[in-house]
């Protein structure tokens, strides 16, 4: 089966070289060694102030919210993985969408303004397959009306904007180091932030309010990493050049031979270095999509409808149309993409689409 996408395993006995500390150490969770090695080494290669480990990508964004969101509306995205709208409901707070722009496929940041009302406390965005929002436009929108920006930078790992790590936009930007992610742990993530009283917040947060052992600062929950996962993710970091450059060659590859009259993929913003993290390509229609579909399904090929549905067509989000964003999920596909992939696949891959398009 050719997936779209597979987990990257460094080679076993580098992943028991750390795990061997955790063991001589005795010693298992609540920030031990591997994990604070971790954060270290994440800082210095993002180029980051702040970095807090969690255990997965989407309880940093619930913490976030849970700080900032007030009980209010939030202004996002409907084209996003769930995770992000789900974090909005279940942190009790209501989603309000804003169409998306159809090249960069992130929120459109003309129509933000027109959303806020005076119950709006936060704007939570998504840099859809590591493709930055107008970052600045957003910071400035949000200045003026006195919002909070949380950034879900799931996909955004090793992704720099205007030359530096997009994870320093916005006051929270939050990544997954799940499995299907550039890096990964297994499960895992992170929260990032700039402001050293958000970074206090943050870090309590995610350790149940703790202040010593036997005070608090304030309401917490568990979103700690444990050493194992964070063992895998050493293991993983030093092939992260390796990744990225033949995931580069993935999308060359596709971007060298797909016939671009008859689909469209995404358009990476300007004074981005992006990670090669998806390759979507845009169908004209849903029944061209369908028709893909079945034709790679045929070759045992099953790439992945990111994202659909629209998340304002969600039953519990009770969101509004979303012209665009409904119109793109119902046509939008994300093609196999990872290390290892054979050129003989890749053929096989662009000469269905192409002969199913055309
Ligand atoms: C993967 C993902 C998440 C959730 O991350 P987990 O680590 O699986 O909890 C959130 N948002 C987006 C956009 C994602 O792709």
């Amino acid at each position: 089966m050719i997936p779209v996408t597979k987990t990257f395993l460094p080679p076993q006995e580098e992943y028991n070289s750390y795990v061997k500390r955790a063991w001589d150490k005795v010693w298992l969770t609540n920030r031990g060694e591997l994990t604070l090695e971790l954060e270290d080494k994440l800082k210095n290669l993002l180029g980051v102030s702040n970095l807090i480990i969690t255990n997965n990508g989407t309880i940093p964004i619930q913490i976030a919210l849970k700080l900032f969101g007030e009980g209010g509306e939030i202004i996002t995205t409907p084209f996003s993985y769930v995770a992000t709208s789900a974090a909005i409901v279940w942190e009790n707070c209501k989603p309000v969408f804003v169409d998306i722009n159809p090249d960069y496929l992130t929120i459109d940041e003309t129509k933000i303004e027109a959303a806020i009302t005076p119950k709006t406390t936060a704007i939570l965005a998504t840099h859809v397959f590591g493709n930055p929002c107008d970052v600045i436009a957003i910071e400035n929108i949000a200045k003026k009306h006195n919002l909070k920006v949380i950034y879900d930078a799931a996909h955004c790992f090793g992704v720099k904007f205007n030359n530096q790590s997009v994870f320093n936009f916005g006051d929270v930007s939050t990544c997954s180091f799940h499995a299907t992610k550039l890096f990964h742990t297994g499960e895992g993530g992170a929260m990032f932030c700039n402001d050293a009283a958000i970074f206090h917040q943050l870090y309590y947060s995610h350790n149940f309010g703790h202040n010593g052992p036997l005070a608090f600062h304030g309401l917490g929950i568990n979103a700690k990493i444990s050493e194992l996962q964070s063992a895998l993710g050493l293991a993983v970091l030093p092939y992260m050049d390796h990744i990225i450059s033949e995931r580069k060659k993935v999308v060359d590859f596709y971007n060298n031979n797909l016939n671009f009259n008859t689909v469209k993929t995404l358009k990476i913003r300007e004074n981005t270095e992006w990670n090669y993290s998806y390759y979507p390509v845009i169908l004209d229609s849903e029944e061209t999509l369908l028709k893909v579909l079945e034709a790679l399904a045929n070759d045992n090929i099953i790439p992945r409808r990111y994202f659909y549905p629209s998340l304002n067509t969600i039953e519990y989000t009770k969101g509004e149309k979303m012209p665009v964003s409904e119109s793109i999920a119902s046509r939008i596909l994300c093609l196999p993409l990872y290390v290892g992939i054979s050129e003989a696949d890749l053929k096989n891959i662009t000469q269905i689409i192409n002969t199913q398009t055309s």
